[in-house]
């Protein structure tokens, strides 16, 4: 491929990332609050209650507002990273601060889709990898935030690493995806058991595996190991460093999901073969 063009896409690619960056801050935000709207209003509905149908709240409807005053975002005050760095942090209406995290999480998503239509180029293996990075960065937020992992995130995940091998958008054949989605669920749901018989307690939820299944079948069941290996050394380094500076929550729990994501893309950056190498496998 020529050399401009390939710039011309990745850079495309990015621009593109950075809005769906933004739109992947309102799916952080908002998918575990209709989550638990969810589960309140089943709950109603199996005792018998009236369901409260109160006024409806999805990823579309209603319109961002700011959390402090109310105030309803315009268009022009939500262009990715440009808002925000044109009203210097701050809401346009109430000046209060507004999280550094909403620009970075567009820069970040904006970086992956660069990096993978410059890696595979604007083909269907390029949109199914920038699919893939924004659905883990989403997980990640979401579990470090709620300790949650939506099956609406994780299961489609799964679905479309298994799909994608058998259309051959990734290198990873379908057998080896395949086995990977089953040895990634089974050997963390082993893991949880074991855990669970002799301590009592719980140390991993039902999500993990999920999410540990779906990097199976994104990048074969050989690459699990360093993935697995990777995520628990950082994991645990962060944990350390967090009980260091009482940077920890309440009960003391750090989610897993987010560190299974970082390994996932981390096997994006670096290839699944590097990272078998780097463990030694
Ligand atoms: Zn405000």
């Amino acid at each position: 491929m020529p050399m401009s063009l390939q710039w011309l896409e990745a850079s495309a690619a990015g621009l593109l990332g950075l809005l769906i960056g933004s739109f992947l801050n309102v799916v952080v935000y908002r998918l575990p609050k209709m989550m638990e709207r969810q589960w309140a209003a089943e709950c109603a509905e199996l005792s018998g209650k009236e369901v409260a149908t109160g006024e409806p709240f999805n990823l579309m409807v209603p319109r961002s507002r700011c959390p402090g005053c109310g105030h309803q975002i315009r268009w022009y005050e939500n262009v990715p990273v440009i808002s925000y760095l044109l009203l210097r942090g701050q809401c346009a209406n109430c000046k209060i601060a507004i999280s550094p995290r909403y620009p970075l999480v567009e820069i970040a998503t904006g970086t992956l889709f660069f990096f993978c239509v410059w890696q595979w180029g604007a083909t269907a293996s390029g949109v199914a990898w920038c699919a893939f990075a924004a659905i883990l960065l989403t997980l990640a937020l979401i579990d470090w935030d709620t300790t949650l992992l939506p099956d609406d995130l994780t299961l489609p995940l799964l679905w479309l690493g298994l799909v994608s091998a058998s259309l051959q958008w990734t290198s990873t054949g379908l057998n080896s995806a395949l086995w990977g989605a089953v040895a990634g669920y089974l050997s963390l749901w082993s893991v949880y058991w074991v855990f669970k018989l002799v301590t009592g307690k719980e140390g991993m939820g039902y999500g993990d595996f999920k999410l540990f299944a779906a990097l199976g079948a994104w990048f074969g069941w050989p690459t699990l190991i360093p993935m697995i290996l990777l995520a628990s050394v950082i994991g645990a380094a962060i944990g350390i460093a967090m009980k260091f500076t009482s940077g920890l929550r309440e009960g003391g729990y750090i989610p897993f999901g987010p560190f299974l994501a970082g390994s996932g893309l981390a096997a994006l950056f670096f290839g699944s073969e590097t990272l078998r190498q780097m463990a030694g496998l």
